[in-house]
């Protein structure tokens, strides 16, 4: 593969997968601008260089049909007032040719929502998993989907993918389309480099000790990533919801608190794996329950393990919160995903809060630490706290995939 840094963009098109997919209200304006400014080193790199830009992107979920409100033409003048510069938009994908062809030296060109067609993704629609035709029309996709990959490479002389978001996604944009460029014409961006290093960070040039914070509401949405980390964190945390089901499985009372039923033996065996492989589990001893899934609810401090009738756990106690920052504050790598409570209620802030506060003590002495997933990163944002730490990745499941040890297929697709 080749590197944007060293590469030489003038006189050349570049078409560069980014990804767009930005919150919008009602009205169609942006509420969240955050993946429009991530690709603006990449973007600005190639404008400054002399090249010019084809920029492709999918937004929401249009299962490939015209969809008005997911138009990219929305996020037009934004993308232009970002990069100080004026924006084409062709309302087609598919139908971007001429006007590619047209783009002089620092100009700028936005296509249509790639997922107005099927192909992008390359599934077969209207037809199910099940059906006895399903096998055929896949296969019958696939190959429109190396020519709609196809007419997007004729499009330019070079392919940039900066999407870390779509990155564990085959899609036309994110990986078939690197097919069609040679090596040396092909590369990440700035923003996928930043990714795919702070990945590393975490899966290998690990510093000692490593501590992985997991929360959120599951286990068995975790599962993959936890047993990964198994084999590389000094300590674990595992809080949030998930700290139910492992009490639950213990023999504890928990009360209305949620809990997976089926993954009590899971619970136990993580717990097992964990002492064979000498990490230490750092579970939540005691929590704040709730008489109600409410803000307003009535609260008291209980054991996990003993928490009383038509009462849930909804944060992390005092106890645990101790417990979470002995092994947060001496970490030389952290990993971060996923709350320790109801956090969107302001009256159960208090564990995601403690914990994030730690991270950014320990990064504050040297630590490297990753905040990444949905809504860990909600948390540091919540909190202000965004800046204070090492990085705070864009991708919520493209990320977690790499930590679960998977090759992201966008990366690969750019090859060595
Ligand atoms: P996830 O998407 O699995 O990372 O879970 C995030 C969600 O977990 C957030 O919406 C939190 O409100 C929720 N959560 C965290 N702790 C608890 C808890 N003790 N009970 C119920 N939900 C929780």
């Amino acid at each position: 593969m080749a590197n944007i840094e060293n590469y030489d963009f003038g006189g050349k098109r570049a078409i560069v997968r980014v990804d767009f997919n930005v919150p919008l209200d009602e009205n169609g304006n942006i509420t969240d601008d955050t993946r429009i400014r991530g690709a603006l080193p990449t973007l600005k790199k190639i404008l400054a260089d002399g090249g010019s830009l084809i920029l492709m992107s999918h937004m929401g979920k249009p299962k490939g049909k015209v969809n008005e409100k997911l138009s990219l033409g929305q996020i037009r003048e934004a993308v232009a007032t970002a990069l100080g510069t004026d924006v084409k938009f062709v309302p087609d994908c598919m139908k971007a040719a001429e006007a590619a062809k047209e783009l002089k030296p620092g100009e700028v060109l936005l296509l249509e929502n790639l997922r107005f067609y099927p192909e992008e993704e390359g599934k077969p629609v209207g037809i199910d998993k099940k059906d006895p035709g399903y096998e055929e029309a896949a296969k019958e996709m696939k190959e429109r989907q190396k020519e709609f990959a196809k007419t997007l490479a004729s499009y330019a002389d070079v392919y940039v993918n900066d999407a870390f978001g779509t990155a564990h996604r085959k899609h036309a944009s994110t990986a078939v389309v690197a097919d069609y460029f040679d090596k040396q014409d092909k590369m990440l961006g700035f923003l996928m480099e930043k990714e795919v290093k702070a990945v590393d960070a975490i899966l290998k040039d690990i510093r000692r000790p490593f501590t992985a914070i997991m929360g959120g509401s599951k286990v068995s949405t975790k599962i993959g990533i936890i047993e990964n980390l198994m084999d590389k964190v000094d300590n674990l945390i595992l809080c949030g919801g998930m700290t139910y089901t492992f009490a639950k499985a213990m023999g504890g009372n928990i009360g209305t608190s949620i809990c997976e039923d089926d993954k009590l033996d899971l619970a136990l065996d993580i717990m097992k794996k964990a002492k064979e492989k000498g990490v230490n589990l750092v579970l939540g001893t005691d929590c704040v329950a709730a008489d109600s899934f409410s803000n307003e609810a009535k609260t008291q401090v209980c054991s996990v393990i003993d928490i009383p009738e038509g009462w849930m756990g909804l944060d992390a106690g005092p106890e645990s919160i101790e417990a979470f920052r002995s092994v947060i504050l001496p970490a030389k790598t952290i990993l971060w995903n996923g709350p320790a409570g109801v956090f969107e209620f302001e009256n159960f802030t208090a564990g995601s809060r403690a914990i994030a506060e730690a991270i950014v003590e320990a990064t504050d002495k040297g630590a490297f630490s990753l905040v990444g997933g949905g809504d860990s990163v909600a948390c540091v944002n919540k909190f202000g706290l965004a800046d204070s730490v090492s990085y705070v990745s864009t991708g919520g499941g493209a990320l977690l995939e790499a930590i679960e040890g998977k090759t992201l297929p966008g990366i690969a697709a750019i090859g060595e």
